[in-house]
């Protein structure tokens, strides 16, 4: 029962309201009844009552008779009362000796030319409807005649009705509890589903989905849940990859530090220059654990949100010259020819100055790193409200299976390329959190052997703005 509290609620509720719904409907009803039957019955009685006065007022020796008859035969009961509230005639069932349905007030009102019509009840309990009228003699009203008749028959048949709806109420009563049941269970069960997978989510059965497949809020519900499993499933899955990653990238420069630092703390070498380069060894391997820190740390700072942007109107073609600059030396020892294209003057675009040089020269450098002899040539056009910046190698390039992974935390094409060409297999991830916090786009699109092009656009100014 506890499990099904929603449904024992919610089939409670619609049961109480219909109950209250069919209780005023009964009573309501049994009343238009009652009022009918009542009316009826009164109209029936006057009708009559208007009878005997036609034949009482007829001068006919035998129509005093005849009315006796036909009070007889109708079942009803009448009474002659003077004007001094005696009874001069009297036929039916109803005892004569009973008086205790005349008021003095009523015989005035008759004997003043109104009518009266009143529901009596006598001391054993049963009930008449009872008519009053005057009987006139000329013009003046020489007696009463009060026509008195049971109400019992109607109040049989009342009854019955009544009967009948209180078997009718009951009835669509039960009926309606078992449609409510029925509703209750169809509506909790997929929310007892829901909380019973949301309990196994929280445990970390993060594979637990929902097969609620009702095109309403129910299944909205569901596949809200089951996309909030997936995401959560996906998350524990990279973080497991990110630490492992980050504990693989730490351990094989680390391997190397106390390899080379124990070979020259043991003095394990012949000559001078050995030494030397065993302590260049370890230099490169502490330079990269820390450019691998810097780039773990600027990288959760990016996801976090907490990296702060002082946006301001940049000159893309600026900032190309001035990272270039910075990697001509390198290109030059490899023999990479480094080449800017660039209109005379190009629209600005919003901006923080120095992280736009950080992806420049992060496209840059890759694009140097991965091209042993060659050209790389990176360019800055505009179009309508975009500014595209281009940069292009001749270099190794990335298969194309694997272009959609390359913006990925530690995700490198080879595993050895590391090794070979340097690189922590996180520059790309920050770029493209750089470009798309700056509100920008990166494509990349590469051929192997042939070389790789990486196309980054951001809105700019337009010349109506620029002008204004
Ligand atoms: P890394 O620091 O290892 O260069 P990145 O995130 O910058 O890491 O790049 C991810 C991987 O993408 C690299 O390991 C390399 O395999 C590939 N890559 C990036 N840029 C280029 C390029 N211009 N040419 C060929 N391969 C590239």
């Amino acid at each position: 029962m506890i499990r099904n509290r929603i449904g024992m609620k919610l089939g409670l509720v619609i049961a109480s309201v219909f109950l209250v719904v069919l209780l005023v409907l009964g009573v309501t009803m049994y009343q238009m009844f009652f009022n009918f039957y009542h009316t009826e019955m009164k109209t029936e009685v006057s009708e009559m009552t208007s009878h005997f006065i036609t034949m009482a007022e007829t001068t006919n020796a035998s129509s005093e008779d005849m009315m006796l008859t036909f009070a007889d035969f109708s079942n009803v009961s009448i009474f002659y009362i003077n004007a001094q509230g005696k009874i001069t005639l009297h036929s039916g069932e109803h005892n004569a000796a009973d008086r205790s349905f005349i008021y003095e007030e009523d015989i005035k009102k008759i004997f003043s030319g109104e009518s009266i019509s009143i529901e009596h009840q006598d001391p054993s309990g049963s009930r008449y409807v009872v008519i009053g009228q005057p009987i006139y003699e000329g013009n003046t009203i020489s007696s009463a005649i009060y026509v008195m008749a049971s109400t019992a028959n109607m109040d049989k048949s009342l009854t019955a009705v009544r009967n009948l709806l209180i078997l009718a109420g009951i009835g669509a009563f039960l009926l309606a509890i078992g449609i409510t049941w029925i509703m209750a269970q169809l509506l909790s069960r997929p929310l007892i589903q829901m909380q019973q997978a949301t309990k196994r989510i929280a445990i970390g059965e993060l594979e637990t989905r929902l097969e609620i497949e009702s095109k309403d809020e129910f299944g909205d519900l569901a596949a809200a849940i089951n996309n909030l499993a997936a995401d959560l499933q996906r998350y524990r899955d990279t973080r497991q990859e990110f630490f492992a990653n980050i504990s693989h990238e730490l351990r094989t420069p680390i391997t190397y530090l106390k390899g080379y630092a124990k070979v020259v703390k043991n003095r394990i070498y012949d000559t001078e220059e050995e030494k030397d380069r065993y302590l260049d060894i370890i230099y490169q391997e502490a330079s990269r654990i820390e450019h691998l820190v810097s780039d773990l740390f600027e990288l959760a700072k990016m996801e976090e949100g907490k990296i702060s942007l002082s946006m301001e109107w940049v000159d893309m073609k600026d900032i190309v010259e001035q990272a270039v600059q910075k990697i001509e030396l390198k290109a030059k020892e490899k023999e990479i020819y480094l080449k800017i294209q660039a209109p005379d003057s190009i629209p600005l675009i919003r901006g923080d100055g120095l992280r736009m040089e950080q992806i420049v020269l992060n496209l840059v450098e890759n694009a140097v790193r991965y091209t042993d002899k060659g050209t790389v040539k990176v360019s800055v056009s505009s179009s309508t409200n975009r500014v595209t910046l281009l940069v292009e190698d001749t270099g190794i390039g990335i298969p194309t299976d694997e272009l959609s992974f390359i913006f990925d935390r530690f995700y490198r094409v080879e595993k050895s390329r590391s090794r070979q060409y340097g690189g922590t297999g996180l520059g790309l991830s920050i770029v493209r959190n750089l470009v798309e916090l700056q509100g920008g786009t990166i494509k990349v699109s590469s051929s192997v052997g042939k070389g790789t092009c990486f196309k980054i656009q951001f809105p700019s100014l337009t010349i109506e703005e620029e002008l204004r």
